[in-house]
């Protein structure tokens, strides 16, 4: 079998999932894991821990890069940087940079001869796939994205910057009876308060105020001043023993009509245990498709969009003709 070599940059949660995606593909061999920070320091004794400093050494010996750093800082920095030197796969997620993002990789890659493919992921990524199927399919109908139930990273670290408290996390929910509504096939306009629920779970530091703390974090503007938002008090222990996954999900829905008015609907779900290792999973098989079609002559940078489904699998296009149709 055609062993494709990866190669992992950053070693967070999302370069552990990498990892593990890894061991579970046959056709798909771990060469090495790139870090910033000091070797000893990330894993004791792990002989695939190599500094970044080294990256360029390995140009031969990787066929793709999979990224792993954050989307807030790490990958504009790192992804042009390593799509000069080797294919890339990246889960670049903040949704009103892609276009520039992309423009900055499509121009380092097309000048190396390398092949990136970014915003690989479930949102962007297997969402995206979705809306766009859902347009296509029912171009006379409305689309609607809701999120969880899951941790949001971004919420839980406003909630720990508020004065008095210690940890927290914070459930994004998805309202019960809007995604009702939007299963009727009756379209509702919904606004972001009927969409999505904030649950929150805080710790509060010895002898804050509570009440100080709930008000700050339901009135914040931008975080939740728009949800209506639940806040719940617990100790240490129980944030530990009750929150400490990384559970996410969601649904894609498009509802429309066809023909004189028929209705119709597509849905399309995701119940995470594990955000991260569900999105390295999606990375790995994006790598896969990377390298055959970089082996095909392909360079610059490229979407979900533009990869063909057939491609991520390690089955030939005969046997998914046969077993998959
Ligand atoms: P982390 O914060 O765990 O890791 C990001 C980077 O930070 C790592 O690559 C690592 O780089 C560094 N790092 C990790 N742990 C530590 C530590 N203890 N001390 C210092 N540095 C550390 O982020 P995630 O892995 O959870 O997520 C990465 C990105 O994945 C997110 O920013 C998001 O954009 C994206 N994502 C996309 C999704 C999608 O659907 N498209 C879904 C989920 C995530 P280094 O080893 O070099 O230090």
């Amino acid at each position: 079998m055609d062993h494709i070599r990866i190669g992992i940059v950053g070693y967070g949660n999302l370069g552990r999932g990498v990892r593990k995606a890894i061991n579970q593909n046959p056709d798909i061999e771990l060469k090495a894991i790139f870090t910033r920070r000091e070797v000893g320091a990330v894993a004791e004794n792990d002989p695939f821990m190599v500094h970044i400093s080294k990256i360029a050494d390995y140009k031969d010996e990787i066929d793709v890069m999979i990224l792993c750093g954050g989307s807030a800082t790490d990958l504009a920095v790192q992804g042009p940087e390593i799509a000069q030197l080797f294919n890339t796969v990246d889960s670049f997620d903040t949704h009103a940079k892609i276009p520039e993002y992309f423009e900055m990789m499509d121009k380092t890659a097309k000048e190396a001869g390398k092949l990136s493919v970014i915003s690989v992921g479930w949102d962007p990524g297997l969402f995206s796939l979705n809306r766009l199927l859902g347009n296509v399919v029912l171009p006379e109908g409305t689309d609607y994205t809701f999120w969880g139930k899951g941790i949001s990273q971004g919420h839980s670290d406003a909630i720990r910057r508020v004065a008095g408290v210690k940890d927290g996390k914070q459930y994004t929910v998805p309202v019960e009876s809007a995604l009702e509504k939007v299963r009727s096939g009756s379209n509702p306009q919904l606004t972001t308060r009927e969409k999505h629920l904030r649950v929150c779970y805080v710790v509060p530091e010895e002898g804050a105020d509570l009440k100080a703390i709930e008000e700050t974090i339901k009135n914040m503007p931008n975080y939740f001043s728009d949800y209506d938002t639940e806040v719940n008090f617990i100790t240490k222990e129980e944030l530990e023993k009750n929150h400490a996954g990384m559970p996410h999900g969601g649904f894609v829905i498009r509802t429309g009509v066809t023909g004189d008015g028929t209705r119709q609907k597509m849905e399309f779900s995701l119940a995470l245990d594990s955000n991260p290792e569900f999105t390295a999973s999606i990375l790995v098989a994006y790598a896969r498709a990377i390298y055959k079609m970089s082996k095909e002559g392909k360079t610059g940078a490229c979407t979900v969009f533009d990869v063909p489904f057939g491609y991520l699998s390690p089955k030939t296009a005969a046997e998914l003709r046969k077993e998959m149709l």
